[in-house]
């Protein structure tokens, strides 16, 4: 038998959370946010379940042209724009749009003089301070990109440092505006949590990530109740169990002490295949249709897991890592970190299974 992990992806899933994002934006474009391969899901692999979107958005120019190459015909966006001028000809060529966020980027632009017209976004700095124009700056960008002729149709946009947060919206938004008053372009402000904020937050064009994904957006508002379902399910079994007497340790440093007699289960995923190392002792997965806790140190091929309370778990044991019947958030906030960085984090050699 092949090594157990495989990470199930469910088209369905993807289709149906962008049918959702439609429903909480209604009117406004959507541009489905695919960096970093899809977050962790394969670009190629959930494509088709994306038709729906008006366009593309990620930030590796070299996947860019593998959408192009594929056959995809609608509007591409890089995020971060081109990193050089040696990059234009490519962009030119295969019809992508670009953020600017910078002056270099503007001077690069003006002096590669494009044969054809570059769909470009102005990205504003409204108080993440990570990437884009400061507010005063934004019209006379406007009116350079405007001058060339060929930086068309411009564009407006910029990113919530914390649309999550209670208040994370007004602020950045009202400078937004201020910055962009009698700019008569269309916007673009709201990636997934502003997207199930869209009332406060708004825009022509929206640009939702980790939504389409099934996994929330937000610290304490989980994707179910949003009405967004997991599109990936990482998948293993057990493939060893031990007996523990009391004082028994599990695993690399002895971080699991045995209370009491136990029996460990031995699960096929660890680090190396994208599973958080730091995930404490308790940190969930589900085995044999039962919710139980990690058990000892997370290490580079295996985990451990308490089976005391689950009798009917035993090597063969089917496995949830995360997905189905638990969240990706709900093992990212017991590591310390968000679901994003673990859908993101799959590694290479992990199996993925695309459902039919
Ligand atoms: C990644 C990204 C998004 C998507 O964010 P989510 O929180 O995953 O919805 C939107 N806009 C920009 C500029 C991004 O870089």
């Amino acid at each position: 038998m092949a090594r157990p992990l495989v990470a199930h992806i469910d088209p369905a899933a993807i289709a149906s959370n962008l049918a959702r994002v439609r429903a909480l934006a209604p009117g406004a474009g959507v541009l489905a946010v695919v960096k970093a391969n899809a977050y962790g899901h394969g670009l190629t692999r959930v494509l088709p379940a994306l038709a729906a979107a008006d366009g593309l958005a990620l930030i590796e120019l070299d996947a860019a042209v593998r959408l192009r190459d594929a056959g995809y015909r609608r509007p591409i966006l890089l995020l971060e724009g081109f990193f050089e001028a040696a990059e234009l000809s490519e962009i030119v060529a295969r019809s992508l749009g670009v953020v600017v966020h910078c002056a270099d980027q503007v001077r690069m632009l003006e002096s590669a003089r494009p044969a054809a017209p570059i769909e470009t976004w102005v990205k504003v700095n409204t108080g993440m301070n990570r990437l884009g124009f400061a507010l005063r700056e934004v019209a006379g960008v406007c009116e350079r990109l405007e001058a060339m002729g060929t930086a068309a149709p411009l564009r407006l946009m910029m990113h919530f440092a914390g649309a999550d947060e209670e208040g994370g919206i007004a602020g950045p938004l009202a400078r937004f505006d201020d910055a962009c008053r009698g700019l008569p372009y269309a916007r673009s402000v709201a990636n997934s949590a502003g997207i199930v904020r869209y009332a406060e937050a708004g825009g022509d064009i929206v640009r939702p990530g980790i939504m389409l994904y099934g996994a929330t957006p937000f610290v304490g508002r989980s994707a179910a109740a949003l009405g967004l379902v997991p599109a990936m399910t990482l998948r293993s079994r057990v493939i060893g169990v031990q007996t523990l007497a009391t004082g028994d340790c599990v695993g690399y440093g002895a971080t699991f002490v045995a209370p009491r007699p136990m029996r460990i289960g031995v699960v096929a995923c660890g680090y190396a295949d994208g599973y958080p190392r730091h995930a404490p002792n308790g940190t969930p997965a589900i085995v044999a249709g039962q919710r139980v806790g990690i058990a000892g140190r997370v290490s580079m091929d295996m985990l451990t897991v308490d089976l005391s309370d689950a009798p009917q778990a035993g090597p063969g044991s089917d496995v949830v890592l995360w997905g189905e019947g638990l969240p990706v958030d709900e093992v990212a906030a017991a590591a310390g970190t968000v679901g994003y960085e673990l859908l993101c984090a799959v590694a290479p050699r992990v199996a993925f299974v695309t459902a039919a």
